[in-house]
């Protein structure tokens, strides 16, 4: 299958400075830690993690609006750390969490769809128009939309303006930054079907981003848990949910509530605080919460091991190393 995306050693450190004048380094947050995955043509590689996780300035990195410390990222076979072509950069589209702020609310839905063509390519307002009507239909607006403004819109439509905004330019691939959590349950699962469709209709290949691991669940074809700016395991949906291995994965899985009153006992809250990224543990980032961590995992980061077809899990455990 084609690499769409390739990511090596990527790493977003941050200086933490100390003092007004002198501004002394006491030391560096690792939001993105020696981070490494492919993503091939038209899967959805879903990133799980709570809120600090990286995932966020993961995101940021590819598509350009934070620089990496260190590492490569390759896009359709181009090295884009420093930046992208203007014609790669057509290729590669966001959607926002919030459907509230990333519409500006001076223009109209016209306008804001209009506005990458407008930027990228040169055409008519025949030619314009031609490209956004269809487009108005596949996520679900009247034509009468388009005179109208965000603020005359629910959470769900505007939220679907922001999908056709990313698609104006027919990307290959759709950074999705936790693009249902806004909205309310009811709407996030015809969102999540959009999503779905879309990416049949227009051969798109999704990184997509959660909290949640239902959502995950629902969207993925493969996914990747991050901690603490790092990979924890990284396998298809059907592996990870079936035969979760890391700790870490282990307790999201637990976290997840269970519909049925009789077997709530299940639905168990991950225990502990997360860490202080700037006091992020020496070894394995999760050894404060994992209830197998040993010495080595106190002092040794743990690499990724093989567990399985197209699963790594990063744990001194299936390195022999600790015993569990
Ligand atoms: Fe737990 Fe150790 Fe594995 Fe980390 S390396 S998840 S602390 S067993």
């Amino acid at each position: 299958m084609e690499k769409i995306l390739e990511v090596n050693h990527l790493n977003k450190h941050y200086p933490v400075k100390k003092g007004l004048i002198l501004q002394k380094e006491i030391g560096q947050v690792r939001a993105v830690n020696e981070v490494s995955f492919d993503l091939f043509r038209g899967e959805t590689l879903g990133i799980i993690g709570e809120s600090g996780c990286g995932k966020s300035t993961l995101i940021r990195m590819l598509i350009g609006l934070e620089k990496p410390t260190s590492g490569q990222i390759r896009f359709l076979g181009q090295p884009i750390e420093n930046g992208m072509s203007a014609s790669l950069r057509k290729q590669m589209q966001m959607v926002f969490q919030d459907p509230y702020s990333s519409l500006d609310p001076r223009m109209s839905v016209q306008r804001i769809l209009e506005e990458p063509l407008r930027i990228h390519c040169k055409m008519s307002k025949q030619q314009k128009e031609q490209v956004i009507l269809p487009l108005l239909g596949q996520v679900g607006l009247p034509r009468e939309a388009l005179k109208k403004y965000p603020h005359e819109f629910s959470g769900g439509q505007r939220q679907r303006i922001g999908i056709a905004r990313a698609l104006v330019l027919e990307p290959t691939l759709l950074l999705c930054d936790e693009p249902v959590s806004a909205l309310d349950v009811s709407i996030q699962a015809q969102i999540l079907n959009l999503f779905r469709d879309l990416q049949r209709q227009h051969e798109l290949t999704l990184l997509f981003v959660s909290h949640d691991m239902s959502v995950i669940r629902y969207i993925s074809d493969r996914v990747m848990v991050m901690y603490l700016g790092q990979i924890m395991e990284i396998a298809t949906k059907k592996e990870l949910f079936e035969r979760p291995l890391h700790p870490y994965t282990q307790a999201l899985m637990r976290a997840v509530p269970v519909p049925d009153p009789e077997r709530r006992d299940q639905c168990a809250v991950l225990e502990g605080e997360i860490p202080s990224p700037i006091h992020a543990p020496k070894g394995c980032p999760f050894s404060t919460r994992c209830p197998y961590a040993s010495e080595i995992c106190r002092q040794q980061r743990p690499q990724m091991h093989r567990t399985g077809e197209g699963h790594l899990t990063a744990c001194h455990r299936y390195s022999g190393e600790v015993e569990g």
